[in-house]
C-alpha cells in the first residue's frame, strides 16, 4: 500500500515541505511506506510508538481517568503538565518529615542531603540547569514565574538619562505585559518607553536596530500563542549591539526546546515548572542570570537573607554578604512541598534529556501536522512551519468561526487542548509522555467533532464548557 491515498493528498505534502525542508515528514512517510502502512492508520501509530526510545516515561505520569468509556488524550502541556507518579510520594514524605523532625527538619537526617530544608533549592539545580543550557550558578529555583520577572527587571530594568526603553513582543501573555507596564511606571516612565513589536526574529531584530535609548529587550522564548521560538542567539546579538540587555520569558520553552542560555548570550530568563515541566499547578519558577553580570554589586537587585551567604546567614548580621551568581536573588526560604515536586519532575526530565525529548518532539509535531494536514487541508497553522522555529505546539487557526463548537466537542470526546479565543486550538504533544497514538486519536476526533459541526447537531455540554471558559474558568482543568 502506498504511504499516502491520492494526489491531494500529495499536494497537501508538498506545499508544508516547501515552506520546511528540515521537516520530519519525508522520515514518517518513509517509515509508513517501509512497513506497506497508509500514515493514518492506526498500525503505523502503534509501530511509531513500539520504535519509540522515550515510550516507557509515559507509564510514570498519571492520566486523568476514562470518560463514559473513553480514554483521556491529554495533549494540554503547554498549559499545565501531567503529574508524574512519584510526586505523591515524594510530598508525602515531606510531610512526613516535618511530622517526625519538625525543625530539625532543616538539617541532615537519617535521608539522603537533598531532602533537607535548608539547602532543598539544591535538590533539581543541577537538572535545571542542564535544561536550559546554563551554568550551575546561573539558575535559581524560587518563586513564581511572574514573581521572578519583576525581581529580574528590578535588577536589569536601569533606565538612565535618554535610555529608558524596553521592547517587548506584541501580544505577549498579559502577564508579562503588565509586569512591564507596571515596572515602566512604578521607575517613573511612560508608555512612550514601551516598543512593542508584531512579528518573528527578523522583524524583532530590525526594530531592535532601530530603537535609540534601548535599556531591555524582553521576548517570551516561545511564544505562548503562536508557539513560535524565537532566535535568542540573533536577538542577543541586535541587543548588545545597542548596548542594552536581553530578557527571555521561557515558560513555553523550557522543558520543550533545547536552550543555550549561557553560550546565546541572553542576559536574564525565567520560566515557569508547570507547563512542560510538570511539577503541579503553582510550582516553583526558575531564573537564570547570566554569569557575566555580577549580582553582588548590581544596585537594582532586592534582598532577603536567603540571598545570603549560607556559611553565615544564620549570624543574623546586619552587614550582609551575598551569594554569588542567580543564588543571590534569592528572598525567602522556599516552601518545601512543592520544593520536592519540582525535584520529581526535573529529575524524570533530565533521565530522558532534553535532546532526546526534542528529538521525540520533532517527530511527534510533525506527524500531527502531517494527519492535519490530509485531514484538514482548510485549517491555517499560524505556527512557524520550519521545525527549528518551534517546539511541541501547533496553534490550529479557524477561519469560519467554528472553533468553540468544535473545542467543546472535543472536550466531550474527553481530549484536552485548549481555546485562545478569539480563533485558535492550541495542541501541544509533550514528548515526555504523549504517544504517536494521541496524536492519531486526536487528529480523528478533530474530524468527527469538525464534521459534527457543519451537521450543526446539539452540542451538549460542549456549549456550557464555553460560557464557562468565557467567565475565566478553565473548563478543560475540572
Ligand atoms: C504561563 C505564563 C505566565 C504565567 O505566569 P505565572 O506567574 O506563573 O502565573 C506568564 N508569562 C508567560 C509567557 C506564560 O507563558
Amino acid at each position: 500500500m502506498a504511504a499516502f491515498a491520492d494526489d491531494d493528498d500529495a499536494a497537501a505534502i508538498d506545499a508544508i515541505l516547501n515552506q520546511a525542508p528540515s521537516s520530519k515528514i519525508p522520515e514518517l512517510l518513509d517509515e509508513a511506506s517501509k512497513r506497506g502502512l497508509d500514515v493514518r492508520s492506526e498500525e503505523l501509530a502503534a509501530a511509531l510508538d513500539e520504535a519509540d526510545p522515550l515510550r516507557e516515561y509515559r507509564q510514570q505520569f498519571c492520566f486523568p481517568p476514562p470518560n463514559h468509556g473513553r480514554d483521556a488524550i491529554y495533549l494540554c502541556g503547554h498549559s499545565l503538565g501531567l503529574q508524574p507518579k512519584k510526586t505523591k510520594q515524594a510530598v508525602l514524605d515531606d510531610l512526613q518529615r516535618w511530622a517526625t523532625y519538625g525543625v530539625e527538619g532543616h538539617f541532615d537526617q537519617d535521608e539522603a542531603p537533598s531532602t533537607r530544608w535548608w539547602t532543598i533549592e539544591d535538590c533539581a539545580e543541577e537538572e535545571a540547569s542542564r535544561l536550559v543550557g546554563a551554568q550551575r550558578s546561573e539558575v535559581v529555583l524560587m518563586n513564581s514565574l511572574t514573581v521572578n520577572l519583576h525581581l529580574l527587571l528590578s535588577a536589569f530594568y536601569r533606565p538612565e538619562g535618554t535610555r529608558r526603553k524596553i521592547l517587548i513582543e506584541a501580544h505577549a501573555f498579559p502577564s508579562d505585559e503588565y509586569a512591564v507596564q507596571s515596572c515602566v511606571s512604578s521607575r517613573g516612565g511612560s508608555e512612550e518607553d514601551i516598543i512593542r513589536v508584531e512579528g518573528g526574529t527578523d522583524e524583532l531584530v530590525e526594530a531592535i536596530n532601530a530603537t535609540d535609548g534601548l535599556c531591555v529587550v524582553l521576548i517570551g522564548a516561545v511564544q505562548y500563542y503562536s508557539g513560535e521560538w524565537f532566535d535568542a542567539r540573533k536577538l542577543a546579538e541586535a541587543t548588545h549591539a545597542q548596548g542594552a540587555l536581553l530578557g527571555l520569558d521561557c515558560a513555553h520553552a523550557a522543558g520543550n526546546v533545547p536552550l543555550q542560555l549561557h553560550d546565546d548570550g541572553v542576559d536574564f530568563a525565567c520560566w515557569c515548572s508547570y507547563k512542560y515541566l510538570n511539577s503541579g499547578p503553582g510550582a516553583i519558577a526558575g531564573a537564570f542570570v547570566h554569569a557575566k553580570h555580577d549580582t553582588r554589586s548590581l544596585p537594582g537587585v532586592l534582598r532577603g537573607w536567603w540571598g545570603h551567604e549560607r556559611s553565615t546567614r544564620f549570624e543574623m548580621n546586619q552587614e550582609p554578604v551575598y551569594r554569588a551568581g542567580a543564588a543571590g536573588l534569592q528572598l525567602s526560604n522556599p516552601p518545601t512541598l512543592p520544593m520536592v515536586a519540582l525535584r520529581e519532575a526535573y529529575r524524570l526530565h533530565d533521565a530522558a534529556s532534553i535532546d532526546a525529548l526534542r528529538a521525540k518532539s520533532l517527530k511527534l509535531t510533525a506527524y500531527l501536522e502531517l494527519l492535519i494536514a490530509l485531514e484538514h487541508p482548510s485549517l491555517e497553522i499560524v505556527t512557524p512551519r520550519d521545525p527549528s522555529r518551534r517546539g511541541a505546539q501547533l496553534s490550529i487557526k479557524f477561519n469560519d468561526g467554528t472553533v468553540e463548537g468544535v473545542f467543546g466537542r472535543l472536550q466531550k470526546a474527553h481530549i484536552f487542548a485548549d481555546l485562545r479565543r478569539p480563533d485558535v486550538l492550541r495542541v501541544a504533544p509533550a514528548p515526555l509522555y504523549n504517544c504517536f497514538g494521541d496524536v492519531r486519536a486526536f487528529v480523528e476526533a478533530l474530524t468527527q467533532a469538525v464534521h459534527e459541526e457543519e451537521l450543526g447537531g446539539e452540542l451538549e455540554f460542549g456549549g456550557e464548557a464555553a460560557a464557562a471558559q468565557a467567565e475565566g474558568l478553565e473548563e478543560a482543568f475540572i
